[in-house]
């Protein structure tokens, strides 16, 4: 096998990474809506000779064959902005009011087109294939889904993932690796208490769904405290609560609706029929009906610890054992690469972007978000790094 330096490889494309960057950044795009990102990814790949489909509408997967037979490898970027504006003073601020890479998406993509530069020049020794996975919709209804679906993980097979996002609270130059749970599952409830109104008067006459749904906002928040082991998290959170008419009328009918995060597939399924179970059985002990609705958001991200060690070692070799940070904590946050995570072992890393001395220190989905731009060779020598030598190792 050939020891390859992937730094010095990705320094040679850092120029174009950062245009690239530049460019997605000035012309964000919402998720699904990604049309002239998704043309820009096409013609990048196509010319370093990748074969290109495209899927799931705005997706993009590459394919980069080998000269031998082996395992398939998939390294993958998402793709959308957030619906904020950009509050930074920059030339590269984007030119689109209520629009921006405020998640740092559009590094994420200049990164793994670099990776793609860089891999395309060793494609004599690659003893297998690379697949280029920029995916839409990472924000919204979770785009990794329709990738799927439109068999991103077949055709050849995918045997190993990995992928990365920016992280500001790492400095640039370093990754972050977290072994198991790294990121929350998340759902939704939405819920209707139906009651009977009459007089405030004479309540005795009605059914008080205003009275029934602080029972069941209170009954709820018994779950995590008395439900949910206390070495483990999880959230449960009503943010609605909307009823009532006026002062002297007993409401007939109060919508709730919340969220519940979780770091286990068990708890999980436990918090949402804890959820449903407390609101039902509240609700009929007291008289009135509910309609509960539980709507599935992302999975919780589960990382393999195998991938996880590979990834370190990589970063250990690529960037030195003193730029590759292990996270303890895990993110209550969501990600959709969970889904992918679930058809293959792999990995989700984090990439350091913070830089003080230029006030790169914004917390993503702010309108002052920044990645500090030599973040982008660090990201493209670890995903080529990643995919070359698990080819070659694993
Ligand atoms: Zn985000
Ligand atoms: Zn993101």
């Amino acid at each position: 096998m050939e020891r390859i330096d992937f730094l010095t490889e990705a320094r040679k494309f850092e120029k174009d990474m950062i245009n690239l960057r530049r460019s997605f950044h000035k012309n964000p795009e919402l998720g699904f809506e990604e049309v002239v990102t998704s043309r820009v990814i096409e013609e990048v790949l196509q010319s370093l000779g990748i074969e290109t489909k495209r899927v799931a509408g705005t997706g993009i997967i590459g394919l980069l064959k080998g000269t031998k037979v082996g395992k398939t490898v998939a390294l993958r970027a998402d793709m959308d902005a957030l619906p904020l504006s950009d509050e930074k003073k920059v030339e590269y601020a984007s030119k689109v009011p209520g629009k921006m890479h405020a998640c740092g998406h559009d590094a994420h993509m200049a990164g793994l087109l670099g990776a793609a530069m860089i891999l395309s020049r060793f494609r004599n020794i690659l003893p297998g294939n690379i697949k280029f996975i920029f995916q839409p919709a990472e924000e919204t209804e979770g785009g990794a889904l329709s990738m799927i679906k439109a068999g991103v993980m077949e055709n050849p097979k995918v045997d190993a993932i990995f992928g990365l996002h920016c992280d500001v609270s790492i400095d640039t130059g370093k990754i972050g690796v977290k072994y198991g749970k790294a990121n929350a599952a998340s759902d939704i409830f939405e819920v209707e208490i139906y009651g009977k109104s009459c007089h405030g008067a004479a309540p005795h006459e009605g059914i008080d769904a205003i009275a029934i749904g602080a029972q069941v906002v209170t009954a709820l928040q018994s779950i995590v405290s008395r439900n949910v082991d206390p070495l483990d998290s999880a959230v449960v959170t009503v943010g609605v609560f909307q009823g009532g008419y006026k002062s002297n009328i007993i409401a007939d009918r109060v919508r709730l609706s919340g969220i519940i995060r979780s770091l286990n597939p068990k708890t999980r399924t436990m918090l949402c029929q804890r959820v449903a179970d407390i609101i039902r059985g509240v609700t009929s002990a007291m008289g009135a009906n509910a309609r509960i609705e539980l709507i599935p958001g992302y999975p919780c991200l589960i990382n393999d610890n195998n991938m996880v060690d590979f990834v370190k070692r990589q970063g250990e070799s690529v960037l030195g054992r003193e730029n590759v940070v292990v996270v303890k904590e895990p993110n209550m946050g969501v990600e959709d690469f969970a889904y992918y995570l679930q058809h293959a072992p792999g990995a989700f890393y984090r990439l350091g972007v913070r830089n003080e001395k230029k006030g790169i220190v914004h917390p993503p989905h702010s309108g002052l978000f920044d990645i500090d731009e030599s973040s982008l060779t660090v990201a493209a020598a670890m995903h080529a790094a990643i995919a070359f030598n698990f080819l070659w190792t694993q």
